[in-house]
């Protein structure tokens, strides 16, 4: 309960302008250990070094909610250059996407969606390159347009090229997860990382963590690739047991964390034999990033107060 107030709190008190734009000035050094670096040849340096350590890649450039068609068409740019970069650099492309850094919902000169016509054109470069890119969940009035667009996308790349997100807060994940089964559909599970209301997502920690459990427990039953995205060691633990007492195999699954977070835990998986990948974010436009992990953990805004008081 303190935890869920905590996190209301945080991502409203992130959400003012002022703070913004204060955070903005002060912190960027202090966003860096979760962030790969500005651009894309530091991450691609990230990458290797994690590489070294056993751990995949899911590489994102920063940047979300645009609402011209210039940004968004830049933005799909930046995007298709990361992944030639990473394919010159002998990486196969594991990518995520936010769709409202794309255009999602602004209408491209043939009527399309224009975060469709990007996001197709930047899984279609990865497909060349034998790669995959994974379209991010953001903020609930978006999620019907991103499972459309999901929807298409493996229509034409096939699932072994595009995936997506679920989030257990959101009452309706069940049904939609449910709804996806044809498509054997690689998903991500996520708890949630915004700002809902009661009307559509569950407040309460404990009801979001059972819901999480039966989302990765009913796509793996159901035979589908899961990324277990998470940081609780209970959940990765309940999961272990899961799978060996359903006869999964571990290749049917992997943990994903964020860059940065729990590095332990993450060396611990790999020699535990599981596989693990880490979510690394590049780039410059990382307030929005930084401001939910604040609201994840208070450890982490008091990390940010001490830094700005020079502590
Ligand atoms: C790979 C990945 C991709 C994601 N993609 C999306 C997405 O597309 N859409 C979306 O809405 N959300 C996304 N999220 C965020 C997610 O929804 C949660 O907000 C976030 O993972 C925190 O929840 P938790 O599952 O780690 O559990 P919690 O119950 O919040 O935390 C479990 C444990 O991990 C620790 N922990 C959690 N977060 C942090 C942190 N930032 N720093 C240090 N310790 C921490 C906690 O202190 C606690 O001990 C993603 C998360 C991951 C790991």
């Amino acid at each position: 309960m303190i935890n869920q107030i905590y996190r209301k709190v945080a991502l409203q008190v992130a959400g003012m302008p002022l703070v913004e734009q204060f955070i903005s000035n002060q912190g960027k050094g202090l966003a860096a250990r979760y962030i790969a670096g500005d651009d894309v040849q530091q991450a691609i340096v990230a990458i290797q070094k994690l590489q070294q350590r056993g751990i995949w890649h899911n590489l994102d450039l920063l940047g979300e909610f645009v609402d011209d068609a210039q940004s968004a068409n830049q933005n799909a740019q930046s995007i298709l250059d990361a992944l030639d970069a990473l394919h010159e650099a002998g990486i196969k492309p594991y990518n995520s996407v936010k769709m409202s850094a794309l255009g999602q919902g602004q209408n491209a000169p043939d009527v399309e969606d224009l975060g469709y016509v990007n996001t197709r054109r930047i899984v279609e470069r990865a497909k060349q390159y034998s790669g995959f890119v994974n379209l991010d969940m953001e903020d609930h009035t978006r999620v019907d347009s991103t499972l459309q667009i999901f929807r298409r996308l493996v229509e034409e790349f096939g699932n072994q090229h595009v995936g997506t997100v679920l989030q257990a807060y959101l009452h309706r994940t069940e049904a939609d997860r449910a709804s996806l089964d044809d498509l054997k559909p690689n998903i991500r599970i996520v708890k949630g990382a915004y700002l809902e209301p009661a009307t559509v997502a569950m407040q309460d920690k404990a009801e979001i963590d059972a819901a999480y459990r039966r989302l990765v427990y009913a796509h793996l039953k159901a035979g589908n690739y899961t990324n277990v995205a998470t940081h609780d060691h209970n959940i990765m633990y309940d999961v272990q047991q899961f799978v060996v007492s359903h006869g999964i195999s571990r290749d049917a699954f992997e943990f994903q964390l964020l860059y940065g977070v729990r590095e332990n835990l993450q060396d611990e998986l790999v020699g535990d034999g599981y596989r693990v990948r880490s979510y690394i974010p590049f780039g410059t436009e990382w307030y929005g990033y930084y401001s939910r992990r604040i609201a994840e953990k208070p450890a982490n805004a008091l990390f940010v107060l001490r830094g700005m008081v020079g502590g």
